[in-house]
């Protein structure tokens, strides 16, 4: 390989997982107040502060995270989340990449994203005790793991597929406004909860899309 024509990237760096890497920090570090917004409405307004706490150690550890192998680095990422994101949201995140990357390894590393994500969702689920239809981030997660799960039964080309999680990210998203918070801070507001967005349902959403971008390189 002729490495002169990448001087700013390790030989070794692994390009999807840089692009990854790059996309979340770098969707969350743009909405950080509007998520903070949308926590104050009904939280206690730190959800975009936390979320840019564990972004910014994972840029931090930009170099080392995008020389691993994806499965190493989803579960470093995840243990800087844990660590470093605060509040409720980070352990929760920390959660799922963990999952997902200790499904990843599994199997001798043939485990399909598939596993990855119904075992990352589960690792949610049962982090916060919640379900989907509690409004939080799992109005987002659940719709999105299932949207694979049928894209695959389907045999959807990748296009195709990645427009449908974009498409369940949205309308989950969407489906956190009417109703009631049953689990993390907004629940303490019961019934003043209904009309606005779940904090954690908008960050996953945006996360989701940052993904799919970076997974079908739309951007660098
Ligand atoms: P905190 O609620 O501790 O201030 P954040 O504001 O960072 O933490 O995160 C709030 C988000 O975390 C919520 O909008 C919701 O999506 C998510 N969340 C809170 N509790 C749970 C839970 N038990 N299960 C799943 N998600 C949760
Ligand atoms: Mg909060």
């Amino acid at each position: 390989m002729n490495t002169s024509l990448r001087p700013a990237v390790p030989v070794e760096t692994d390009p999807l997982v840089a692009r990854l890497l790059d996309a979340a920090v770098a969707v969350i570090r743009q909405n950080a107040e509007m998520l903070g917004d949308l926590d104050r409405a009904i939280g206690d307004g730190d959800h975009g502060v936390n979320m840019l706490r564990g972004f910014s150690a994972i840029e931090e550890a930009r170099e080392s995270i995008a020389a691993l192998p994806l499965a190493s680095a989803l579960q470093a990422m995840g243990k800087l989340l844990v660590m470093s994101g605060g509040g409720a949201s980070g352990p929760l995140y920390g959660s799922l990449l963990l999952a997902m990357g200790r499904a990843a390894v599994r199997d001798g590393g043939s485990a399909s994203l598939r596993e990855m994500l119904a075992e990352g969702v589960a690792a949610v689920k049962k982090r916060g005790r919640s379900e989907r239809g509690e409004k939080t981030m799992l109005d987002v997660l659940v719709p999105v793991q299932l949207a694979w799960e049928q894209a695959f039964r389907e045999g959807l080309a990748l296009p195709e597929a990645i427009a449908r999680l974009e498409r369940a990210a949205e309308e989950g998203l969407e489906s956190t406004r009417p109703l009631m918070a049953s689990k993390g801070r907004a629940s303490f507001l019961r019934e003043r909860s209904i009309g606005h967005l779940d904090p954690g349902a908008c960050s996953s959403s945006l996360l989701v899309h940052a993904a799919c971008d970076a997974f079908i390189g739309t951007k660098p």
